[in-house]
Protein backbone atom coordinates (compact mmCIF):
# COMPACT_ATOMS: atom_id res chain seq x y z
CA UNK A 1 0.00 0.00 0.00
CA UNK A 2 1.18 3.28 -1.07
CA UNK A 3 2.14 5.51 1.96
CA UNK A 4 0.32 8.80 2.58
CA UNK A 5 0.67 11.63 5.14
CA UNK A 6 -3.02 11.47 6.51
CA UNK A 7 -6.22 9.48 6.95
CA UNK A 8 -8.22 12.01 6.08
CA UNK A 9 -10.32 12.01 2.90
CA UNK A 10 -8.93 15.29 1.81
CA UNK A 11 -11.00 16.71 -1.41
CA UNK A 12 -8.10 16.11 -3.47
CA UNK A 13 -6.92 12.39 -3.30
CA UNK A 14 -3.12 13.42 -4.51
CA UNK A 15 -2.49 16.35 -2.70
CA UNK A 16 -2.64 17.19 1.29
CA UNK A 17 -3.21 20.56 2.14
CA UNK A 18 -1.05 22.70 4.65
CA UNK A 19 -2.38 22.77 7.82
CA UNK A 20 -3.79 25.94 9.35
CA UNK A 21 -2.63 26.68 12.94
CA UNK A 22 -4.04 30.24 13.54
CA UNK A 23 -5.65 33.13 11.94
CA UNK A 24 -5.95 37.02 13.02
CA UNK A 25 -8.62 39.11 11.36
CA UNK A 26 -8.57 38.57 7.81
CA UNK A 27 -4.76 36.46 7.79
CA UNK A 28 -4.49 32.62 8.00
CA UNK A 29 -1.48 30.99 8.96
CA UNK A 30 -0.10 28.58 7.91
CA UNK A 31 1.89 25.45 9.70
CA UNK A 32 5.51 27.16 8.81
CA UNK A 33 4.41 29.93 9.49
CA UNK A 34 3.12 31.68 6.48
CA UNK A 35 0.53 34.28 6.60
CA UNK A 36 -2.38 34.14 3.88
CA UNK A 37 -4.24 36.78 2.90
CA UNK A 38 -8.13 35.49 3.03
CA UNK A 39 -9.57 36.99 0.18
CA UNK A 40 -12.65 35.14 -0.26
CA UNK A 41 -13.60 33.82 3.42
CA UNK A 42 -12.86 30.25 2.69
CA UNK A 43 -16.02 29.90 0.13
CA UNK A 44 -17.72 33.41 1.17
CA UNK A 45 -17.87 31.89 4.76
CA UNK A 46 -15.84 34.34 7.01
CA UNK A 47 -17.69 37.35 7.51
CA UNK A 48 -15.94 38.90 10.80
CA UNK A 49 -12.31 37.19 9.74
CA UNK A 50 -10.77 35.01 12.08
CA UNK A 51 -10.84 34.51 15.61
CA UNK A 52 -12.94 37.42 16.62
CA UNK A 53 -12.20 37.88 20.28
CA UNK A 54 -15.71 38.60 21.06
CA UNK A 55 -17.17 35.28 19.06
CA UNK A 56 -15.03 33.57 20.98
CA UNK A 57 -15.61 34.78 24.18
CA UNK A 58 -19.32 34.01 23.45
CA UNK A 59 -18.94 30.69 22.32
CA UNK A 60 -16.59 29.84 25.53
CA UNK A 61 -19.43 31.63 27.66
CA UNK A 62 -21.73 28.83 26.16
CA UNK A 63 -19.48 25.88 26.48
CA UNK A 64 -19.74 26.71 30.07
CA UNK A 65 -23.13 26.57 30.46
CA UNK A 66 -24.51 23.73 28.18
CA UNK A 67 -23.00 22.53 24.86
CA UNK A 68 -25.56 20.40 23.82
CA UNK A 69 -28.94 19.47 24.02
CA UNK A 70 -31.85 17.92 21.97
CA UNK A 71 -34.20 20.21 19.92
CA UNK A 72 -36.97 16.97 21.04
CA UNK A 73 -36.83 18.08 24.73
CA UNK A 74 -35.31 21.75 24.99
CA UNK A 75 -34.96 24.82 23.47
CA UNK A 76 -32.08 27.14 24.29
CA UNK A 77 -31.43 30.75 25.00
CA UNK A 78 -28.81 31.38 21.96
CA UNK A 79 -31.60 29.29 19.72
CA UNK A 80 -34.17 31.81 20.74
CA UNK A 81 -32.05 35.38 21.02
CA UNK A 82 -31.13 33.97 17.44
CA UNK A 83 -34.21 33.74 16.14
CA UNK A 84 -35.57 37.17 17.49
CA UNK A 85 -32.56 38.96 16.06
CA UNK A 86 -33.32 37.38 12.33
CA UNK A 87 -36.80 36.97 12.52
CA UNK A 88 -38.30 39.33 15.56
CA UNK A 89 -38.88 41.65 13.09
CA UNK A 90 -40.42 39.99 10.36
CA UNK A 91 -38.18 40.94 7.15
CA UNK A 92 -40.08 40.61 4.25
CA UNK A 93 -42.57 38.55 6.05
CA UNK A 94 -40.30 35.96 7.04
CA UNK A 95 -41.35 35.61 10.41
CA UNK A 96 -39.51 32.27 11.77
CA UNK A 97 -36.34 30.43 11.78
CA UNK A 98 -34.93 26.78 11.97
CA UNK A 99 -31.39 26.27 12.15
CA UNK A 100 -29.51 23.68 11.13
CA UNK A 101 -25.97 22.86 10.21
CA UNK A 102 -25.29 24.02 7.14
CA UNK A 103 -26.46 25.31 3.60
CA UNK A 104 -27.34 22.25 2.02
CA UNK A 105 -29.32 21.17 4.77
CA UNK A 106 -30.87 24.52 4.86
CA UNK A 107 -31.99 23.99 1.25
CA UNK A 108 -33.47 20.86 2.09
CA UNK A 109 -35.41 21.99 4.89
CA UNK A 110 -36.44 25.13 2.16
CA UNK A 111 -37.80 22.12 -0.20
CA UNK A 112 -39.70 20.19 2.36
CA UNK A 113 -41.40 22.72 3.93
CA UNK A 114 -43.01 23.86 0.69
CA UNK A 115 -43.69 20.91 -0.56
CA UNK A 116 -45.14 20.12 3.03
CA UNK A 117 -47.23 23.60 3.04
CA UNK A 118 -49.20 22.43 -0.08
CA UNK A 119 -49.74 18.88 1.17
CA UNK A 120 -51.46 20.44 4.04
CA UNK A 121 -53.08 23.48 2.29
CA UNK A 122 -54.59 20.56 0.52
CA UNK A 123 -52.58 21.04 -3.02
CA UNK A 124 -50.62 17.77 -2.78
CA UNK A 125 -50.43 18.21 -6.50
CA UNK A 126 -48.04 20.64 -6.38
CA UNK A 127 -44.93 18.71 -6.51
CA UNK A 128 -42.29 20.40 -9.24
CA UNK A 129 -39.56 22.89 -8.32
CA UNK A 130 -38.62 25.01 -11.24
CA UNK A 131 -34.71 26.41 -10.81
CA UNK A 132 -32.07 27.88 -13.16
CA UNK A 133 -29.49 26.45 -14.79
CA UNK A 134 -25.58 27.81 -13.93
CA UNK A 135 -26.61 27.92 -10.17
CA UNK A 136 -25.50 25.74 -6.74
CA UNK A 137 -28.01 24.87 -3.79
CA UNK A 138 -25.59 22.58 -1.80
CA UNK A 139 -24.46 18.50 -2.36
CA UNK A 140 -27.12 17.00 -0.75
CA UNK A 141 -28.98 15.06 -3.13
CA UNK A 142 -32.11 17.11 -2.80
CA UNK A 143 -30.19 19.93 -2.89
CA UNK A 144 -27.82 18.80 -6.12
CA UNK A 145 -31.17 18.30 -8.18
CA UNK A 146 -32.22 22.19 -7.18
CA UNK A 147 -28.70 23.33 -8.75
CA UNK A 148 -28.02 23.42 -11.85
CA UNK A 149 -24.66 23.43 -11.72
CA UNK A 150 -23.91 20.57 -14.64
CA UNK A 151 -20.64 19.30 -13.87
CA UNK A 152 -21.38 19.03 -9.72
CA UNK A 153 -24.85 16.61 -11.04
CA UNK A 154 -23.01 14.63 -13.99
CA UNK A 155 -22.02 11.70 -11.93
CA UNK A 156 -25.00 11.44 -9.97
CA UNK A 157 -27.28 12.38 -12.72
CA UNK A 158 -29.43 9.09 -12.01
CA UNK A 159 -29.75 9.63 -8.26
CA UNK A 160 -31.86 13.27 -8.67
CA UNK A 161 -35.25 13.75 -8.75
CA UNK A 162 -36.86 14.61 -11.67
CA UNK A 163 -39.45 16.70 -9.73
CA UNK A 164 -36.59 19.64 -10.45
CA UNK A 165 -36.18 21.52 -14.32
CA UNK A 166 -34.35 24.68 -14.65
CA UNK A 167 -34.44 28.04 -17.24
CA UNK A 168 -31.80 30.30 -18.20
CA UNK A 169 -30.39 32.46 -15.45
CA UNK A 170 -30.56 36.01 -15.42
CA UNK A 171 -26.63 35.76 -16.35
CA UNK A 172 -26.63 38.96 -18.43
CA UNK A 173 -22.86 38.62 -19.94
CA UNK A 174 -23.30 35.42 -21.46
CA UNK A 175 -27.16 35.09 -21.82
CA UNK A 176 -28.13 38.21 -23.14
CA UNK A 177 -27.96 38.70 -26.50
CA UNK A 178 -26.06 41.56 -28.49
CA UNK A 179 -29.21 43.23 -29.83
CA UNK A 180 -31.33 42.74 -26.57
CA UNK A 181 -31.51 45.80 -24.30
CA UNK A 182 -31.84 44.82 -20.29
CA UNK A 183 -35.15 44.76 -19.90
CA UNK A 184 -35.73 43.01 -23.84
CA UNK A 185 -33.75 40.46 -21.79
CA UNK A 186 -35.87 40.57 -18.39
CA UNK A 187 -38.98 39.84 -20.70
CA UNK A 188 -37.81 37.11 -22.57
CA UNK A 189 -37.03 35.19 -18.99
CA UNK A 190 -39.99 35.81 -17.41
CA UNK A 191 -41.22 34.48 -21.03
CA UNK A 192 -39.47 31.30 -20.31
CA UNK A 193 -40.39 30.86 -16.89
CA UNK A 194 -44.03 31.51 -17.60
CA UNK A 195 -43.47 28.92 -20.29
CA UNK A 196 -42.24 26.22 -17.98
CA UNK A 197 -45.04 26.97 -15.45
CA UNK A 198 -47.27 26.13 -18.50
CA UNK A 199 -45.26 23.04 -19.34
CA UNK A 200 -45.18 21.38 -16.00
CA UNK A 201 -49.41 22.52 -15.34
CA UNK A 202 -48.93 25.82 -13.02
CA UNK A 203 -51.11 24.56 -10.63
CA UNK A 204 -48.72 21.78 -10.35
CA UNK A 205 -45.60 24.12 -9.44
CA UNK A 206 -44.90 24.08 -5.96
CA UNK A 207 -41.76 26.75 -6.15
CA UNK A 208 -39.63 28.78 -8.03
CA UNK A 209 -35.72 28.45 -6.59
CA UNK A 210 -33.11 30.92 -6.97
CA UNK A 211 -30.00 32.52 -5.96
CA UNK A 212 -30.64 36.51 -5.81
CA UNK A 213 -26.54 36.80 -6.41
CA UNK A 214 -25.20 33.83 -7.65
CA UNK A 215 -22.26 32.71 -6.08
CA UNK A 216 -19.42 30.43 -6.72
CA UNK A 217 -20.98 28.62 -9.91
CA UNK A 218 -21.13 31.31 -12.20
CA UNK A 219 -19.47 34.19 -10.03
CA UNK A 220 -21.20 36.98 -8.35
CA UNK A 221 -23.75 36.97 -10.90
CA UNK A 222 -26.42 39.94 -10.16
CA UNK A 223 -30.01 40.11 -12.11
CA UNK A 224 -30.78 42.85 -13.95
CA UNK A 225 -33.06 45.49 -13.23
CA UNK A 226 -36.41 44.21 -12.77
CA UNK A 227 -35.64 40.62 -13.01
CA UNK A 228 -36.84 39.41 -9.72
CA UNK A 229 -40.02 41.36 -9.48
CA UNK A 230 -41.05 39.83 -12.62
CA UNK A 231 -40.44 36.22 -10.72
CA UNK A 232 -42.17 37.47 -7.88
CA UNK A 233 -45.52 38.41 -10.17
CA UNK A 234 -45.22 34.69 -11.87
CA UNK A 235 -44.84 32.75 -8.58
CA UNK A 236 -47.75 34.87 -7.25
CA UNK A 237 -49.75 34.32 -10.17
CA UNK A 238 -50.02 31.07 -10.41
CA UNK A 239 -49.75 30.37 -6.53
CA UNK A 240 -46.28 29.08 -6.28
CA UNK A 241 -43.94 29.77 -3.67
CA UNK A 242 -40.74 32.12 -4.27
CA UNK A 243 -37.49 29.72 -2.03
CA UNK A 244 -34.19 32.44 -2.26
CA UNK A 245 -31.20 30.71 -1.46
CA UNK A 246 -29.25 33.51 0.23
CA UNK A 247 -26.65 30.90 1.46
CA UNK A 248 -23.35 32.58 -0.10
CA UNK A 249 -24.52 35.81 -1.09
CA UNK A 250 -26.90 36.72 2.29
CA UNK A 251 -26.00 37.97 5.94
CA UNK A 252 -24.73 41.04 4.65
CA UNK A 253 -22.59 40.06 2.25
CA UNK A 254 -23.65 42.27 -0.63
CA UNK A 255 -24.21 45.49 1.89
CA UNK A 256 -27.48 44.75 2.92
CA UNK A 257 -28.15 42.11 5.57
CA UNK A 258 -30.48 39.81 2.93
CA UNK A 259 -29.81 40.06 -0.93
CA UNK A 260 -33.48 40.15 -1.68
CA UNK A 261 -33.71 44.16 -0.15
CA UNK A 262 -32.43 45.09 -2.97
CA UNK A 263 -34.13 43.81 -5.88
CA UNK A 264 -37.87 45.49 -4.35
CA UNK A 265 -39.28 41.42 -3.42
CA UNK A 266 -38.69 39.40 -0.58
CA UNK A 267 -39.49 35.45 -0.54
CA UNK A 268 -41.53 33.11 1.01
CA UNK A 269 -38.87 30.69 2.24
CA UNK A 270 -35.11 31.75 2.46
CA UNK A 271 -31.84 29.66 3.17
CA UNK A 272 -28.87 31.49 4.62
CA UNK A 273 -25.71 29.81 6.18
CA UNK A 274 -22.24 31.09 5.32
CA UNK A 275 -22.28 34.67 6.61
CA UNK A 276 -24.79 33.59 9.87
CA UNK A 277 -22.19 31.70 11.57
CA UNK A 278 -18.78 33.18 10.22
CA UNK A 279 -17.50 30.06 10.13
CA UNK A 280 -17.27 30.05 13.94
CA UNK A 281 -19.81 26.92 14.23
CA UNK A 282 -21.21 25.30 11.27
CA UNK A 283 -24.93 26.77 10.85
CA UNK A 284 -27.24 27.43 8.68
CA UNK A 285 -30.88 28.36 8.47
CA UNK A 286 -34.29 28.63 6.92
CA UNK A 287 -36.35 31.31 7.67
CA UNK A 288 -39.92 31.15 6.73
CA UNK A 289 -42.48 33.11 6.36
CA UNK A 290 -45.59 33.50 8.53
CA UNK A 291 -48.56 32.64 6.35
CA UNK A 292 -46.51 28.93 5.84
CA UNK A 293 -45.67 28.36 9.39
CA UNK A 294 -49.44 29.29 10.08
CA UNK A 295 -51.12 27.03 8.16
CA UNK A 296 -48.72 24.26 9.39
CA UNK A 297 -49.62 25.02 12.83
CA UNK A 298 -53.60 24.71 11.88
CA UNK A 299 -52.69 21.68 10.17
CA UNK A 300 -50.60 18.24 11.55
CA UNK A 301 -49.02 20.65 14.01
CA UNK A 302 -45.45 19.71 13.09
CA UNK A 303 -43.18 20.16 10.56
CA UNK A 304 -42.26 16.43 9.13
CA UNK A 305 -38.46 16.95 9.31
CA UNK A 306 -35.25 16.99 11.29
CA UNK A 307 -31.64 16.70 12.21
CA UNK A 308 -29.57 15.38 15.66
CA UNK A 309 -28.06 19.16 15.17
CA UNK A 310 -30.87 21.71 15.28
CA UNK A 311 -30.65 24.74 16.60
CA UNK A 312 -27.17 23.64 17.98
CA UNK A 313 -26.81 25.99 21.11
CA UNK A 314 -23.14 26.38 20.55
CA UNK A 315 -23.68 27.03 17.10
CA UNK A 316 -26.35 29.62 17.78
CA UNK A 317 -24.52 31.27 20.61
CA UNK A 318 -21.57 31.78 17.98
CA UNK A 319 -24.27 33.20 15.29
CA UNK A 320 -25.24 35.16 17.29
CA UNK A 321 -22.69 37.23 18.13
CA UNK A 322 -21.34 37.18 14.87
CA UNK A 323 -24.76 39.04 13.99
CA UNK A 324 -24.40 41.56 17.38
CA UNK A 325 -21.15 42.37 15.85
CA UNK A 326 -22.14 43.04 12.14
CA UNK A 327 -25.17 45.07 14.24
CA UNK A 328 -23.29 47.34 16.65
CA UNK A 329 -20.42 48.00 14.49
CA UNK A 330 -22.35 49.27 11.43
CA UNK A 331 -20.35 46.55 9.37
CA UNK A 332 -23.04 46.53 6.47
CA UNK A 333 -21.91 50.80 5.69
CA UNK A 334 -18.41 49.25 5.66
CA UNK A 335 -19.38 46.18 3.45
CA UNK A 336 -20.63 49.10 0.86
CA UNK A 337 -18.19 51.20 1.04
CA UNK A 338 -15.77 48.78 0.60
CA UNK A 339 -17.51 47.36 -1.79
CA UNK A 340 -17.40 50.34 -4.30
CA UNK A 341 -13.45 50.26 -3.78
CA UNK A 342 -13.01 46.69 -4.38
CA UNK A 343 -14.64 47.41 -7.58
CA UNK A 344 -12.77 50.75 -8.78
CA UNK A 345 -9.39 48.47 -7.82
CA UNK A 346 -10.71 45.62 -9.88
CA UNK A 347 -11.39 48.05 -12.78
CA UNK A 348 -7.94 49.85 -12.37
CA UNK A 349 -6.04 46.60 -12.70
CA UNK A 350 -8.35 44.50 -15.19
CA UNK A 351 -10.67 46.64 -16.74
CA UNK A 352 -8.25 47.13 -19.85
CA UNK A 353 -6.58 43.50 -19.32
CA UNK A 354 -6.89 41.66 -22.37
CA UNK A 355 -8.30 38.29 -21.20
CA UNK A 356 -10.35 39.92 -18.39
CA UNK A 357 -13.86 40.12 -19.99
CA UNK A 358 -16.22 40.96 -16.83
CA UNK A 359 -16.02 42.03 -13.32
CA UNK A 360 -18.83 41.62 -11.62
CA UNK A 361 -20.84 42.10 -8.22
CA UNK A 362 -22.17 43.49 -5.14
CA UNK A 363 -20.99 44.42 -2.46
CA UNK A 364 -18.12 42.35 -0.87
CA UNK A 365 -19.19 39.62 -3.32
CA UNK A 366 -17.15 40.31 -6.66
CA UNK A 367 -15.51 38.76 -9.71
CA UNK A 368 -13.69 38.62 -12.08
CA UNK A 369 -14.36 36.42 -15.35
CA UNK A 370 -11.15 35.19 -17.83
CA UNK A 371 -11.78 34.82 -21.69
CA UNK A 372 -9.39 33.80 -24.57
CA UNK A 373 -11.03 36.92 -26.06
CA UNK A 374 -13.06 39.49 -25.13
CA UNK A 375 -14.71 40.19 -28.14
CA UNK A 376 -16.40 37.06 -28.77
CA UNK A 377 -16.30 35.88 -24.92
CA UNK A 378 -15.08 32.61 -25.99
CA UNK A 379 -13.97 30.91 -22.36
CA UNK A 380 -10.36 29.38 -22.40
CA UNK A 381 -9.72 25.64 -23.06
CA UNK A 382 -11.21 24.06 -19.66
CA UNK A 383 -8.39 21.31 -20.50
CA UNK A 384 -5.97 24.22 -19.74
CA UNK A 385 -7.22 24.30 -16.03
CA UNK A 386 -6.75 28.36 -15.92
CA UNK A 387 -8.55 28.30 -12.50
CA UNK A 388 -6.81 25.84 -10.98
CA UNK A 389 -3.85 27.64 -12.21
CA UNK A 390 -4.63 31.06 -10.66
CA UNK A 391 -5.49 29.71 -7.49
CA UNK A 392 -2.18 27.62 -7.41
CA UNK A 393 -0.40 30.80 -7.98
CA UNK A 394 -2.24 33.27 -5.67
CA UNK A 395 -1.78 30.69 -2.44
CA UNK A 396 1.93 30.82 -3.47
CA UNK A 397 1.75 34.71 -3.55
CA UNK A 398 0.37 34.43 -0.17
CA UNK A 399 -3.82 34.88 -0.94
CA UNK A 400 -6.53 32.94 -0.56
CA UNK A 401 -9.25 33.23 -3.21
CA UNK A 402 -11.65 31.45 -4.91
CA UNK A 403 -11.21 30.06 -8.54
CA UNK A 404 -13.74 28.40 -10.24
CA UNK A 405 -14.48 26.58 -13.68
CA UNK A 406 -17.41 25.91 -15.90
CA UNK A 407 -18.87 29.62 -15.55
CA UNK A 408 -20.24 29.44 -19.17
CA UNK A 409 -21.95 26.23 -18.78
CA UNK A 410 -20.77 24.05 -16.59
CA UNK A 411 -17.91 22.58 -18.90
CA UNK A 412 -16.49 25.57 -20.20
CA UNK A 413 -15.18 29.16 -18.26
CA UNK A 414 -12.96 30.59 -15.46
CA UNK A 415 -13.90 32.98 -13.08
CA UNK A 416 -12.13 34.27 -9.60
CA UNK A 417 -14.63 35.07 -6.63
CA UNK A 418 -13.52 37.10 -3.89
CA UNK A 419 -15.48 37.51 -0.48
CA UNK A 420 -13.20 39.05 1.85
CA UNK A 421 -14.09 39.59 5.40
CA UNK A 422 -16.08 42.98 6.62
CA UNK A 423 -13.20 43.92 9.24
CA UNK A 424 -11.29 44.41 5.91
CA UNK A 425 -9.23 47.38 5.05
CA UNK A 426 -8.80 49.97 1.81
CA UNK A 427 -5.14 48.90 2.59
CA UNK A 428 -6.07 44.72 2.45
CA UNK A 429 -8.17 45.41 -0.63
CA UNK A 430 -5.18 46.92 -2.22
CA UNK A 431 -3.01 43.82 -1.45
CA UNK A 432 -5.87 41.52 -2.91
CA UNK A 433 -5.86 43.16 -6.26
CA UNK A 434 -2.18 43.20 -6.45
CA UNK A 435 -1.57 39.59 -5.22
CA UNK A 436 -4.43 38.20 -7.53
CA UNK A 437 -3.42 40.69 -10.50
CA UNK A 438 0.24 38.88 -10.73
CA UNK A 439 -1.54 35.38 -9.87
CA UNK A 440 -3.41 35.90 -13.06
CA UNK A 441 -0.74 37.25 -14.95
CA UNK A 442 1.72 33.96 -13.83
CA UNK A 443 -0.95 31.75 -14.65
CA UNK A 444 -1.79 33.20 -17.91
CA UNK A 445 2.07 33.30 -19.00
CA UNK A 446 2.50 29.38 -17.60
CA UNK A 447 -0.35 28.39 -20.35
CA UNK A 448 1.61 31.07 -22.92
CA UNK A 449 -0.94 33.92 -22.79
N1 LIG B 1 -26.36 27.26 -1.64
C1 LIG B 1 -25.42 28.11 -2.09
C2 LIG B 1 -25.80 29.31 -2.88
C3 LIG B 1 -24.06 27.85 -1.81
O1 LIG B 1 -23.12 28.67 -2.27
C4 LIG B 1 -23.74 26.71 -1.05
C5 LIG B 1 -22.33 26.39 -0.75
O2 LIG B 1 -21.41 26.88 -1.35
C6 LIG B 1 -24.76 25.87 -0.59
C7 LIG B 1 -26.07 26.17 -0.91
C8 LIG B 1 -24.45 24.64 0.22
O3 LIG B 1 -23.96 25.00 1.47
P1 LIG B 1 -23.07 23.98 2.33
O4 LIG B 1 -21.78 23.80 1.58
O5 LIG B 1 -22.90 24.71 3.65
O6 LIG B 1 -23.84 22.73 2.48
Amino acid sequence: MAVRNSRVLHRSLRETPPKVIGGEGVWLIAEDGRRVLDASGGAAVSCLGHQHPRVLAAMAKQASKIAYAHTAFFSSEPAEALADHLVGHEPGGLAYAYFVSGGSEAIEATIKLARQYFVERGEPQRQHFIARRQSYHGNTLGALAAGGNAWRRAPYAPLLSSAFSHVTPAFAYHEKRDDESESDFVARLATELEAEFQRLGPEKVAAFIAEPVVGATAGAVTAPEGYFRRVREICNRHGALLILDEVMCGMGRTGTTHAWEQEGISPDIQAIAKGLGGGYQPIGAMLASGKIIETIRRGSGAFQHGHTYLAHPMACAAALEVQRVIGEETLLDHVKELGRHLERRLTERFGNHRHVGDIRGRGLFQAIELVEDRATRKPFDPALKLNHKIKAAAFEGGLACYPAGGTVDGRSGDHVLLAPPYIATRDHLDTIVERLGAAVDGALKSINQ
